[in-house]
């Protein structure tokens, strides 16, 4: 249902050096042929294969050696028959001259370069339009720029770029126990770490966080914040979705005129969820309201929040990957629900097991620091016996990266 609600973000123009991560809006054609010229890949010389086609080690050729070609440089001269270009790599390979011998297999002799070996045509010699050929699409619209995209787009001149939007996420908390983290907690008093933590998730999905604050549990203030994030593209609240008397987010956002899509969802951790939009179909920020309880507020969020942001801004593939696991301890639970297991993730014999990091308590946030992933448990299931197959969707691919050598 999120996903059918969200559209992609239209587009806009941002400077190459600022869209790393960014999805591109426009194909990118190439105006230029890359490389533009057939260029020097060694530091050498640059012949005519047809002067060195008897050379050897034992009847080496020699040439003379009739001028010089840098990087940078833009030749004037053609290599004459019986003659070699002194070349460093980069530079532009002048006409005439079909190959490039490497320094280290030439003898210098005054102005004369002693050649062993006879070269293939084309030997050293990166072609004009290799990489690239003018007219030809680079990149299709829709691509991620990873760092190779954009050095691709770099290299074709582009100092812009058409990319979706970035969303804009506003961020509010919600609650009289909420502290900033140096505040006093005397008296009842937590910190909003949820501001935290949500704010760190819309990063990491490429999204731009705008945190608007705490709102005291009294409607005018739960109005105030909200309507201070109208002019994002997304809001996300968290606390005050429950059915307590002081839990004015739904209310509070029926007043404001918000579409509620749904509220309330089957899983666990973070069955009050709701989601909703403001303008119908027009371009009102979509809401999220998360609960309270630090650890539902990030689950909700990975598996909510994150797929929207993604599509949002452009992304093909909004959800995070999952990887095959074995179970490394029965699981249980009652039916009814579908659980969010947070887990840790070993390799053991060539297969990754899973493991819950333990109490699974939805005020216990340190189970998601501990967490590589998230193991959904079917809502119908009771039991999940060790050594069990399962996917476990992945919140952090260090445990796939490959271990240093120890140095
Ligand atoms: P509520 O949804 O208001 O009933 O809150 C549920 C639980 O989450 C309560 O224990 C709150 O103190 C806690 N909580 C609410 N907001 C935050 C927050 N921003 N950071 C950390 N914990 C919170
Ligand atoms: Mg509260």
């Amino acid at each position: 249902m999120v996903l059918e609600a969200v559209q992609r973000l239209p587009a806009e123009t941002t400077h190459t050096a600022d869209a790393h991560g960014r999805v591109l809006a426009e194909a990118i054609v190439s105006q230029r042929t890359l490389p533009p010229f057939d260029v020097s890949a060694m530091d050498g010389y640059a012949v005519r294969c047809a002067d060195l086609a008897g050379a050897s080690k034992s009847a080496p050729v020699a040439l003379r050696v009739a001028f010089e070609v840098a990087a940078g440089a833009a030749p004037d001269r053609a290599v004459a028959p019986g003659t070699a270009a002194r070349i460093f790599t980069g530079a532009p390979v002048p006409p005439g001259a079909d190959a490039v011998v490497r320094q280290e297999d030439v003898a210098r002799d005054g102005d004369r370069a002693l050649f062993a070996l006879a070269p293939p045509a084309g030997d050293n010699v990166r072609p004009a339009g290799e990489d690239v050929r003018a007219g030809e699409t680079v990149l299709e619209s829709g691509t991620r720029l990873g760092a190779g995209a954009l050095g691709v787009v770099a290299s074709l001149g582009r100092s812009v770029v058409a990319v979706h939007q970035r969303p804009r996420v506003a961020i509010l908390s919600g609650g009289d126990e909420l502290i900033e983290p140096d505040g006093d907690p005397a008296g009842g008093r937590i910190v909003s770490s949820n501001s935290y933590s949500i704010a760190a998730q819309c990063r990491e999905a490429g999204a731009e966080p705008v945190y608007l604050g705490i709102a005291r549990d009294r409607p005018e203030e739960l109005e105030r914040l909200l309507r201070a994030g109208l002019s994002s593209h997304v809001i996300v609240s968290s606390a005050g979705v429950s059915v307590g008397d002081r839990d004015y987010v739904r209310p509070v956002l029926e007043k404001l005129g918000c579409e509620l899509i749904f509220w309330g969802v089957r899983i666990k951790p973070g069955f009050p969820l709701v989601f909703g939009r403001f303008g119908g179909s027009t371009d009102g920020p979509f809401v999220f309201g998360l609960p309270g309880n630090p650890v539902s507020a990030m689950v909700t969020f990975e598996e909510f929040v994150r797929p929207a942001l993604r599509k949002l801004a452009g992304h093909r593939r909004c959800f995070r990957p999952r990887v095959d696991a074995v179970l490394g301890e029965p699981l249980r639970k009652p039916t009814g629900r579908m659980h969010l297991v947070r887990v840790t993730l070993a390799r053991r014999d060539g297969r990754l097991v899973a493991t819950s990091t333990g109490n699974q308590s939805s005020g216990v946030l340190r189970s998601m620091a501990l967490a590589h992933g998230l193991l959904p448990f079917a809502a119908d299931a009771t039991e999940l016996p060790a050594g069990a197959p399962v996917q476990v969707q992945l919140l952090d691919d260090e445990i796939l990266a490959a271990e240093d050598s120890g140095l």
